[in-house]
């Protein structure tokens, strides 16, 4: 890929460019905790957005996406919003850096990755990420912190491509390092480091390539039952302003109170922030049958509790678990998407073969086989 950004660059701009790199991401474990104030697990992958950028002396910007093959300029005035849609995320990055006081000047730029769009892994923060970083090395002598860096990611989203996402993504993606995963405290934005190398494991995830339509007013319905139950349960303990703040005997205090819909809902998020404490044990002790067991634990959730995974995702978890496959779940918000899969490496390619097989009869369509490791985020190469 190096390469071919960097011949591309010169064909268009007689120089060499600087690269930058970053990454997509996957979550371990911590599904629907983040708008309960709980934690995520996520960490950065080996499928990332490379791009060879230089200072142009202009106030333009010059970029080419090598993916669409298709060339954006555009200034850095806010009335300046590129036509093409990718464009928009590093016309969102400029102006988010200068919003916040940053220094952005005209520069060329050819990009290019290898996330698949739009399957859960975050190419669009790897997107992000990338030309954040490379924006505050370039222009600003990296004054400006990772995590706002990050902020500057969500924010592109938010104001210029209408996508309302939490935070996880580009943390994710700018604090990525290789073989460790982080965990992410979603109220405080306290984070730390944990070791991930599953030797003897691989992580593999499954894409149904499935997204079914409930998803945007199931997750509405979702977020007021959490907030709902949380209500009820800080009338007895003032300290509570998220669910992540409970503890699950507060839960059963006021089960009268509350439908059982928002019971069960409830149950799984106090649940599930407690899954991420105890993965995170085991991942110190190199416990990765713990981990695993934790895993079908929160699909569980996900597909009883919280309701939000479908027929092809509970196809995929039950195959995986009759399969002695250690652990896997559903990744991600639910109805659709991919699996995530921690696989003995002995049983890894007769596991993806049968998923594949036994998949496509049932469903008429093959899945997308990912092999992931936990990798670098952020970079300049
Ligand atoms: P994801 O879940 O992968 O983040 P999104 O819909 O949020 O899916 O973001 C995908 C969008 O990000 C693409 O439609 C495109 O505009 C942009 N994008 C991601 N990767 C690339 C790439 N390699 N080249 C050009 N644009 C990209
Ligand atoms: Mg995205």
């Amino acid at each position: 890929m190096k390469a071919k950004i960097q011949e591309k660059f010169e064909s268009l701009f007689g120089e060499e460019g600087i690269l930058y790199a970053s990454a997509g991401r996957i979550n371990l474990i911590g599904e629907h905790t983040d708008y309960n104030g709980g934690y995520v697990f996520p960490g950065a992958i080996n499928f990332g957005i490379m791009a060879a950028i230089k200072p142009n002396g202009t106030d333009k910007v010059k970029v080419y996406s090598l993916d669409f093959d298709q060339m954006s300029e555009f200034g850095l005035k806010e009335e300046d919003k590129p036509k093409e849609a990718w464009a928009c995320y590093v016309f969102g990055v400029c102006r988010e850096t200068i919003k916040r006081g940053g220094t952005v000047k005209g520069f060329n730029a050819v990009f290019a990755g290898d996330v698949p769009l739009g399957a859960g892994l975050s190419s669009s923060a790897a997107l992000e990420s990338t030309f954040a970083y490379a924006v505050n090395d370039l222009f600003n002598d990296n004054k400006i912190e990772k995590f706002e860096l990050a902020k500057i990611g969500q924010s592109t989203e938010h104001n210029y491509c209408g996508v309302k996402c939490g935070i996880m993504d580009q943390f994710a993606s700018i604090f990525g390092k290789e073989g460790a995963l982080i965990r992410l405290n979603c109220k405080t934005g306290e984070y730390k480091y944990f070791p991930f190398h599953p030797k003897g494991y691989k992580l593999v995830l499954i894409d149904s390539c499935v997204k079914h339509e409930l998803a945007s007013s199931a997750y509405n319905k979702r977020r007021e039952s959490c907030e709902k139950a949380a209500a009820e349960i800080k009338k007895l303990h003032p300290e509570v302003d998220f669910l992540s703040d409970a503890k699950r005997l507060w839960l059963d205090e006021v089960r009268d109170k509350i439908s059982q819909e928002d019971f069960l809902r409830a149950e799984y998020v106090i649940g599930e922030v407690q899954r991420v404490l105890d993965v995170c044990d085991a991942l110190e002790r190199d416990d990765y049958e713990t981990v695993g067991e934790m895993m079908y634990q929160t699909h569980f959730g996900l597909s009883r509790l919280y309701e939000v995974s479908c027929e092809e995702l509970d196809f995929l978890n039950k195959l995986a678990r009759k399969m002695d496959v250690t652990g896997s779940r559903v990744m991600g918000g639910g109805f659709g998407g991919c699996t995530i899969n921690l696989v003995k490496e002995e049983l890894h390619d007769i596991f993806i073969e049968t998923a594949v097989e036994k998949f496509t009869e049932k469903f008429g369509h093959a899945p997308k086989i990912y092999e992931v490791v936990i990798s670098d985020g952020a970079r300049k190469l």
